[in-house]
C-alpha cells in the first residue's frame, strides 16, 4: 500500500484553531484581537457549529436564575451586532421559566456576523476541511494534518486550540479522556433539531395561558409562567403532556421523551423544535452518528405531524428542514489540569484563576431515560471556570474550549450552554495568543496577563 503523499502548507500560524462552532469562533476572534496570525479551521462551509449547523437556538443564558449578567465580553457584543442587524431581540424573557432569559437570533446572520467579526481582526477561515492527524514533536503538536480538496496538508502553528466539541484534536495527540457519565460511560442523548413555520403562536399563547397544566413551569411555577407568557415577544414551551403521552401509548410517536419542547426565533411563527432523543449511541463513534442521524429524521417526521395533528396553533404548521447535523450535546472530555465538577458549580467554588462565569443550571437530558434532570442552582449563582480546565499536560501547545474541557458529565451539563461555551472561547483565544507573545506554553502564561486581556476585551470575571 502506498503512502499518501502530505505537503506543507507555506504559511506558518500563530495560532490553529480546530472547530468553528461558537467556542472555537470566539476563540480565534479574540486572539485574532490580542495580536495573534490565526487560521480557524471548519468542516462545514460556515461558522457557528451547534448554533447553525445542528439549528440550535436560542442561546441560553447570558443571566444567572435572579436575572443577573454574568456572560459579556465577545459573546456579548455578538449579540449587540445582531441586534443592529435586526437579527436578534437580545435577552429576552423565558417563557419556558427554565432559565431567566433566552436570547433568539437568526442563524443565517449568525454565520455572517462570525466571519465578520474574525476578518476584521485579521484572522483566516479555512472551510471543508476535516481533521485528518497530528504530527506529534516531543512533548509538542508539530503539525496537524487537515484533509480537503487539495488532499492532505500538514499546518503548522505555535498554539492549537481544540475546538471540535468532540476533542477530536486532543484525541487523536493522544491526550486522555473520559466518554460520558461513570459507570456506563453513556453521554447526554443526540437531538435533531426541526424547524417549523407558520405557527400561529397566538393560539398557541391562548391554549397555554387557558391550560396551563398541560405545560412545565420549572422551577420558577406557573404564575410567572403566565406572567411572561403574557409579555415576552417570544414564544418558548416545554409541554402538550396530554396529547403527547396519548399519541406515545397510540404507538403514533416513538420518542423516547417525556415532553414537546420548542423555541420561536426573531421571525414570528418560526420555532426550532428540540424534542427528538436518541439515546445510547455514541457520537464520536461515526456509524453511530449515521445510525443517530436516520433515526432523527425519522422522529422529527413523527413529530411534525404530531403537532399539525394535535397541537393547537401548529395545524398550518409548515416544515422548513432538519438541521443539517443532527445536535451532540456531549461526547468527550478530555482529562485536564483540573476537572471541574458538579460540586464546584452547586457551590460557586472560587478558582485562583477564573477565566469565565456561567449561571445555567446542571441540566441533564437523561442518557438512558425519557426525563430530563435538572440540579438547579442557588438563585445567585455565579460559577467560575478555571483557566486549568482548559489546559492539558501534553502536548503542551494545545487548548481546548467549548463542551469538551476538563469536567465531569454533570459539570459538562452545565456550562455547555452557547453563553459560558463562548466564554471559555474567548479566554482560550487570549491565552493561546498570550502564549505566542511570550513564547510560553499556555500553562507558564501569567494568569493576571490572561485576566487583564479579558477584562480589556469586556469579559465578566469574579473580583480579584
Ligand atoms: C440538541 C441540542 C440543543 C441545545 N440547546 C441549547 C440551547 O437551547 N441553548 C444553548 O445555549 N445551548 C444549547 N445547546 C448546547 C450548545 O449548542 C453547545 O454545547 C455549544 O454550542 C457547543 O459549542 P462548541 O463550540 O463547544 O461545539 P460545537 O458547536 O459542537 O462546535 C464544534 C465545531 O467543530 C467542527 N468540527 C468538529 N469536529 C471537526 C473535525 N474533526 N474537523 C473539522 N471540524 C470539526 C464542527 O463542525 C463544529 O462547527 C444544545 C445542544 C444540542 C446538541
Amino acid at each position: 500500500m502506498s503512502t499518501l503523499p502530505i505537503h506543507p502548507h507555506p504559511v506558518a500560524f500563530d495560532v490553529l484553531v480546530m472547530g468553528g462552532g461558537v467556542s472555537g469562533s470566539v476563540a480565534a476572534i479574540a486572539a485574532a484581537r490580542t495580536g495573534a496570525r490565526v487560521l480557524l479551521v471548519e468542516e462545514h462551509g460556515f461558522l457557528g457549529g451547534s448554533l447553525t449547523a445542528m439549528g440550535v437556538g436560542p442561546m441560553m443564558s447570558f443571566h444567572n436564575p435572579d436575572g443577573e449578567q454574568v456572560v459579556r465580553g465577545i459573546p456579548d457584543e455578538i449579540i449587540r451586532r445582531l441586534q443592529a442587524r435586526g437579527a436578534s431581540l437580545g435577552h429576552i424573557a423565558d417563557t419556558t421559566t427554565y432559565c431567566s432569559t433566552v436570547t433568539p437570533f437568526e442563524s443565517e446572520e449568525l454565520k455572517i456576523e462570525l466571519e465578520d467579526m474574525l476578518t476584521a481582526a485579521g484572522g483566516e477561515v479555512l472551510f471543508h476541511t476535516q481533521l485528518a492527524g497530528v504530527i506529534a514533536a516531543t512533548d509538542r503538536l508539530a503539525a496537524i494534518v487537515l484533509c480537503n480538496k487539495a488532499g492532505l496538508t500538514a499546518f503548522r502553528a505555535k498554539i492549537f486550540i481544540d475546538a471540535t466539541g468532540d476533542a477530536d484534536l486532543a484525541a487523536r495527540a493522544g491526550v486522555a479522556f473520559t466518554l460520558g457519565r461513570t459507570g456506563d460511560g453513556l453521554a447526554q442523548p443526540m437531538t435533531m433539531n426541526l424547524k417549523l413555520a407558520n405557527v400561529d403562536t397566538a393560539a398557541v399563547r391562548e391554549y397555554a395561558r387557558s391550560h396551563p397544566d398541560d405545560f412545565l413551569w420549572s422551577p420558577v411555577g406557573q404564575t410567572e409562567g403566565l406572567r411572561r407568557l403574557a409579555s415576552s415577544p417570544r414564544l418558548s414551551l416545554a409541554g402538550f403532556l396530554g396529547a403527547w403521552k396519548a399519541a406515545r401509548e397510540r404507538g403514533e410517536v416513538d420518542v423516547p421523551r417525556d415532553q414537546v419542547l420548542f423555541f420561536e426565533t426573531p421571525t414570528p411563527g418560526v420555532v426550532i423544535v428540540n424534542t427528538s432523543r436518541i439515546a445510547g449511541l455514541n457520537a464520536a463513534d461515526p456509524f453511530q452518528l449515521s445510525r443517530a442521524e436516520m433515526i432523527g429524521r425519522k422522529q422529527c417526521a413523527q413529530i411534525f405531524r404530531f403537532l399539525r395533528t394535535h397541537a393547537p396553533g401548529f395545524a398550518q404548521a409548515v416544515r422548513m428542514d432538519t438541521a443539517a447535523k443532527i445536535g451532540v450535546r456531549e461526547t468527550r472530555h478530555v482529562a485536564g489540569l483540573y476537572q471541574l465538577t458538579a460540586d464546584d458549580l452547586l457551590a460557586s467554588r472560587a478558582f485562583p484563576d477564573a477565566i469565565a462565569l456561567g449561571g445555567y443550571p446542571i441540566d441533564i437530558h437523561a442518557p438512558s431515560a425519557e426525563t430530563t434532570t435538572t440540579k438547579p442552582l442557588r438563585p445567585s449563582a455565579r460559577y467560575q471556570i478555571p483557566l486549568r480546565s482548559l489546559l492539558v499536560e501534553r502536548p503542551e501547545n494545545l487548548i481546548v474550549v467549548g463542551r469538551c474541557i476538563s469536567a465531569t458529565h454533570e459539570a459538562a451539563a452545565a456550562f455547555r450552554v452557547t453563553p459560558i461555551a463562548m466564554a471559555i472561547g474567548q479566554a482560550g483565544g487570549v491565552t493561546a495568543a498570550e502564549a505566542v507573545r511570550g513564547d510560553v506554553a499556555p500553562a507558564q502564561v501569567p494568569y493576571a496577563a490572561v485576566r487583564e486581556r479579558l477584562l480589556q476585551q469586556g469579559a465578566q470575571l469574579p473580583a480579584p
